[in-house]
């Protein structure tokens, strides 16, 4: 039956005191879940469920959205600092929005302070304290030289520029991986320039010469047999994975780290990867064999590593107490 068909025979006093339970049911469950989280972040135990981040883990396996799920996860580091909060929020003194908000303030020394000050106040009215306490001036726009080549450019910039370069950074993080302002702000001009360049017969100063094809044809025939023989430098070093090999891996994983979820899935982080030998190079793994390369992100690798580890030491260690 449906639950709201099913209240129809309950008194409305029976309601509102029901309803008033079940708030303080969900705060209790709020505070509880928040410990949950923090204990799974300090074991790293998303990890082994084939997720690379604590974030990955509360969206893709259980489904929050992602506001919902950094909300929880600040406010949960929050709690693991101040255990105090816990309570706070199992008895409705605090909001976790207002906690979110509040977060980035924090301190040791202001702690006490502000957490009392946000007690029993709207987010509306938590946003209005903080931002008499803490004003955020906007920057004017400057430039400065740091040396011949070098600038140090600083301007304030609204929240839809910041998504747009959000959008643009994860666009570009495979060429990009650390993701510098300078590369991708320096893309995006070029793009400009080359678009309003072209419609004023203006082309861009950095466009490239084009080369003789002959020429062309002659460098690329000669990188291909680079990659295909492995750099000659480089090649009694069992652990070089030649660059023709990562570069079949990558084509073959789609550039997403390749680590399997119990469920049949595989992580599928875009960022941070690594190439990662299926049987390490130091145990006989070949770095040179498509089938012992696969990419991994970091946080897998490191576990990956952690777990070879375990699996080397236990081993030994038991045999030493026989
Ligand atoms: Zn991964």
């Amino acid at each position: 039956m449906r639950k709201d068909i099913a209240l129809m025979n309950v008194s409305s006093s029976e309601i509102l005191l029901g309803l008033k339970a079940l708030c303080r049911k969900e705060r209790k469950l709020q505070s509880d879940f928040l410990a949950y989280l923090n204990a799974v972040e300090d074991r790293k135990l998303f990890a082994g469920e084939g997720y690379s981040s604590l974030f990955s883990y509360v969206t893709e396996h259980l489904g929050y959205s992602e506001s919902s799920a950094l909300k929880r996860i600040h406010v949960a580091r929050l709690c693991f600092k101040y255990p105090e909060l816990y309570y706070l929020i199992a008895d409705g003194e605090v909001t976790l929005t207002s906690l979110q908000k509040v977060a980035p303030h924090i301190k040791k020394e202001n702690a006490e302070r502000l957490i009392k000050s946000i007690c029993h106040k709207s987010v509306r009215e938590v946003e209005c304290l903080l931002a008499g306490e803490f004003p955020k001036p906007l920057m004017p726009d400057s430039m400065k030289p740091l040396n011949e080549e070098a600038f140090l450019i600083q301007f304030s910039a609204d929240k839809d520029f910041m998504d747009k370069l959000n959008q643009a950074k994860a666009l570009l993080g495979r060429k990009y991986p650390s993701g510098r302002l300078s590369q991708i702000l320096g893309e995006a001009l070029q793009l400009l320039l080359e678009s309003e360049g072209k419609k004023k017969c203006m082309p861009p100063l950095t466009e490239q010469i084009p080369i003789d094809p002959d020429l062309k044809k002659a460098i690329e025939h000669q990188e291909l047999l680079k990659d295909l023989m492995g750099d000659p430098m480089r090649k009694n070093t069992p652990r070089y994975i030649p660059r023709g090999i990562r570069r079949e891996v990558w084509r073959r994983d789609e550039g997403r780290c390749q680590f399997p979820r119990p469920d049949g899935g595989i992580c599928g982080e875009t960022r941070f990867l690594e190439y990662d030998h299926v049987i390490s190079w130091s145990l006989g793994g070949s770095s040179q064999a498509l089938s012992n390369i696969r990419i991994l992100c970091r946080t897998h690798n490191q576990w990956r590593v952690r777990q070879e580890f375990k699996n080397f030491t236990l081993p030994s260690l038991q045999n030493r107490h026989k």
